[in-house]
Formats: C-alpha cells, structure tokens, sequence
C-alpha cells in the first residue's frame, strides 16, 4: 500500500517501502554515500516517530486525517509540478534562409550533375593583373582529314606551313603518293609553339595511314629536322570464298552473302559467256564465288576483284577462274570463257575473198563486200562460230539459204549461199555446232561459205582480232592454272 513517504522517495520505485524502501536507497546512492544516509535515516525517522501514517489503519483517527491531508498536499504538489514539465530541446538545425542556402551550395563541393558551380565568380582584385595578349596554347593537336584536294591541301588548312610542307613533301615523296591518299584518310597532326602570331605552327608529329598495309608516322627530332618511321601492318590476303544457293535470284542471294554489287555482276558477265543465263542461274543450283580480299590486323578488310566463280548445278558443274596478265577467265580444261569467234565457220575450207570493195561478178560492178568467202566443196559442214540463238534460218534472197546467229552483246554472225540448213529460227546453238552444209544457192557463181560479222547492226571485218579472244591454256601453264584452282577451292567458305 502507498504512503506517503513512498512518493517522498521518488517516482523511480513507488513499490519501495518502509526500512526495506530505505535500504534499497542506500544501495542505489551508494555513489553519494552521506547524502544518501542523511535522506536514508530522515525517513527511516518518520516512518518510526509516526509520521507516515498507514491509511488502511485508525481510520477517522486524528493521525489518519493528518496523513491524508500531507497525501493529498503532495499528491497536488507533484500534479501541479508534472503538468508543467518544459518540452525537452533536442539540436534540431535552424532552417535556413534562400540566402544562406545558395551561399552554402557556392561553396560546398557537390557533383556536377546536382547542380553545383563549384566556386563563386568573383570579380578581380587589386591583385589580378590584366594580360596584354591571351597566352598561346604550347601544342596543338588536330584531327583532319584528306579530302578531295589530297595530303597537300589537308595539311595547309590544318596550319601547316610551306616550310614543312616542302620538307614532309621530299620525306613522303618514296612512300605516298599524295594523290593517291583515299579521301577521308584520318590524319593526326599536332603543331607546336612558334616564335610569334606571324608565322606558322611548326610540324610537330604527323600520323597517317599511308596504304592499307602502312602507317606512316613523321614527328620532328631534338635537333628540329622532320623524320619519317613507317610502320607496317599486316595484312590477310586469304581471298574471300562465298557460296549460296541461286534460289529465285541470284543478285539477291549474293547480296545477302555479303558481296559487292560489282562483284556480282562481273560473276554474271563473265558466267554468261559459258551457260544459259535464263535457265541455269536458279533453283537449288549453287553459285560459289572467290573474291581477292585483304585483312589488316587493325581490323579493316578490303574486298578486291573476282578471281573465281563457279556454278554447281548437279552432273555438270562449272569453274571459272581469273589467269592471266589480261585478267580473263578460263574453265578448269584451260579453256577460256570468253571463246569469242572461231576463225573459220567452214571445216577445213580456205579464204576466197576478204573483206572490203571489190567487184562483183555477177553483179557487174565495184560494191562493199561485207564478209569473207570461204570456198569448199558443196556439202562440207558449216559451223555455228560462237554459241547463241538462231534469229533466222530460211530463205534469204540474193543470200540464197541464210542462217542468222545472234550471239548477244550485240554480235551476230550470218552464213549463206548455204546447200542446206540444219538448224531452226529459235534454236540455242554452241559453239562448233553445225548449222547446214556449203552450196551455192542465191547470188553465187559457185559452192563457197560467204560469211558476215555484224555488230551493233554494222559489218565489220570478220578478221578482226578482237573477236577472236578465245584461247586455250595448254602445257606447263595449264598445270600451274590447276594448281591455283585447287588452291583456291581449298579456301574455307564464309558463313
Ligand atoms: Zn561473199
């Protein structure tokens, strides 16, 4: 039960009570011991002389009222002092004001992107002297390129001045052609510090990339004079191989392998010259195309020219391969592509009359004869000189049994006086193919081939060198043609 010397004791242990309550005082105040034994014995004192009253005894009793009185005195002296308890401050910051908030945000080093400026902008004091002229930066560095004016041009826009443009003109005269530097080619320059504003930064350090296989590097020496160091790079010349099927079209099945468009159509120009165009290049057939091209270790790749195109198309397959100084093609039997005309369209025959004016004998005057004569006994069989189409086979006047050719690329090669015909209008003819047989049928005075060339609608001289491209590789150098085609067919296809 509370009494009153309870609350005498403090809040912290209201339970206390009695000599026990006191004790548990000494203890607990045994840091201030005589402070303690003072308050210890005071209410010791007062429990003992009566002056803590037990309620629960002698109630009505005149003790009873006293120590009812002295509970409710205390009991209004601790309610009138615990109400009235002062807040307690904690260190909460002042808030600050916008001026002290942007002062603070001047000076704090804070990241740029929360949007500090690092610093005040001050104005100058006493102390900062105004420069007459803004001071030059030591070096120089830039990036230029070579446009269409070449290195030269480049260079004197970069700053480069004529002094060093002659003497980089003699270091790179054996290594560059300076016309020769593709347009776009990166170069690094970097001029240093000149005497005055007058006169030009001097070539400090020069970089390029010279040729695909060499960088070139020109920087000035400790005694001022400009040095050329070339730096190779290695380069993969392992040629490209690219195969695929033709499908619906080639051009785009060879595009989405990867290949130029000039590539493709050299394939194809020089692919017609040995097959139907229209009725090989499709379906499951396989184009198989080989193209030079080189590898720089730095990562760049550049594709060159066709050297090999092939078409598999089941039983027969077909291999072309670029030979040659003249770079023309040949089959894999050595056999060049382009076989152009044969020289004589008649077996074994001889050349009666050229080509050019002479006078016509049954004609009885001077006219243009527009082909050759060959003459040979009637029957002897008359060939179709290159492949193509028979665009006429008939009956063609004064040309008496006519076969017509066309061998596309605007050539077309005519037969007539012909005993007969062997071949129909329409027919795809090849090359050596017998088209009919020597007579003397029309204007003719006896059995011979008279033979015409036309080209782009004109005549022209069947004796003609540029006709007669074909050839045939035989000997030492077929086997080492061989040699490269099995080499070249030995490369890894891409993809
Ligand atoms: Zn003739």
């Amino acid at each position: 039960m509370a009494t009153a010397a309870d609350f005498l004791v403090g809040k912290a242990s209201p339970t206390v009570r009695g000599g026990a309550g006191a004790a548990r005082i000494l203890a607990l105040k045994a840091s201030l011991p005589r402070a303690a034994d003072v308050i210890a014995r005071h209410a010791a004192g007062i429990v003992e002389d009566g002056l803590v009253v037990d309620l629960g005894e002698g109630i009505g009793s005149g003790p009873w009222w006293r120590g009812l009185a002295t509970l409710g005195a205390l009991c209004g002296a601790v309610l009138a002092i615990g109400l009235n308890v002062p807040p307690i401050i904690g260190a909460v910051p002042p808030k600050r004001s916008p001026a002290v908030a942007e002062e603070a945000r001047l000076l704090g080093i804070t990241p740029l992107a929360e949007g500090s400026s690092m610093g005040r902008r001050l104005a100058p004091t006493t102390l900062a002297r105004p420069l007459s002229e803004a001071p030059e930066r030591p070096r120089v560095e830039l990036d230029a390129r070579v446009g269409s004016g070449g290195l030269q041009a480049a260079l004197r826009r970069a700053g480069v001045g004529r002094e060093d443009l002659d003497a980089l003109g003699q270091l790179l005269a054996g290594v560059v052609n300076s016309s020769g530097l593709s347009p776009g080619t990166r170069l690094d320059i970097v001029l240093g510090r000149r005497e005055s504003k007058s006169m030009p930064r001097p070539l400090q350090d020069l970089k390029f990339r010279a040729a695909f296989d060499l960088k070139v590097e020109v920087s000035r020496g400790p005694d001022g004079a400009l040095r050329l160091k070339r730096i190779p790079i290695k380069v993969d010349e392992t040629p490209l191989r690219v195969t695929g099927e033709v499908g619906r079209s080639l051009q785009r099945a060879a595009r989405a392998a990867g290949l130029p468009a000039n590539i493709i159509n050299e394939y194809v120009r020089q692919m017609s010259h040995v097959l139907d165009f229209q009725r090989d290049m499709r379906g499951q057939n396989r184009f198989e195309i080989i193209v030079e091209h080189r590898r720089a270790e730095t990562g760049e790749t550049q594709m060159g020219q066709l050297l090999y195109a092939g078409l598999r198309k089941g039983k027969e397959d077909i291999s072309l391969m670029r030979w040659g100084p003249r770079g023309k093609f040949f089959r894999a039997n050595g056999e060049s592509a382009e076989r152009g005309l044969m020289r004589t369209p008649v077996v074994g025959a001889r050349t009666s009359s050229g080509f050019g004016m002479r006078f016509h004998p049954i004609l009885g005057y001077s006219r243009m004869h527009q082909g050759l004569d060959f003459a040979a006994r009637t029957g002897t069989p008359v060939i179709a000189s290159a492949a193509g189409t028979v665009v006429q086979a008939g009956w063609g006047g004064g040309y008496g049994n006519l076969v017509v050719i066309d061998h596309g690329r605007g050539l077309r090669t005519r037969y007539a006086h012909m005993h007969r015909i062997h071949v129909k209008k329409g027919q795809r003819v090849e090359q050596g193919v017998k088209v009919g047989e020597v007579g003397s049928t029309g204007l003719s005075t006896g059995p011979h081939l008279h033979y015409e060339v036309w080209q782009n609608g004109k005549a022209v001289d069947p004796r003609s060198a540029k006709f007669h491209s074909g050839s045939q590789l035989t000997g030492a150098e077929l086997s080492r043609f061989r040699d490269r085609m099995a080499q070249l067919k030995r490369i890894q296809a891409a993809g």
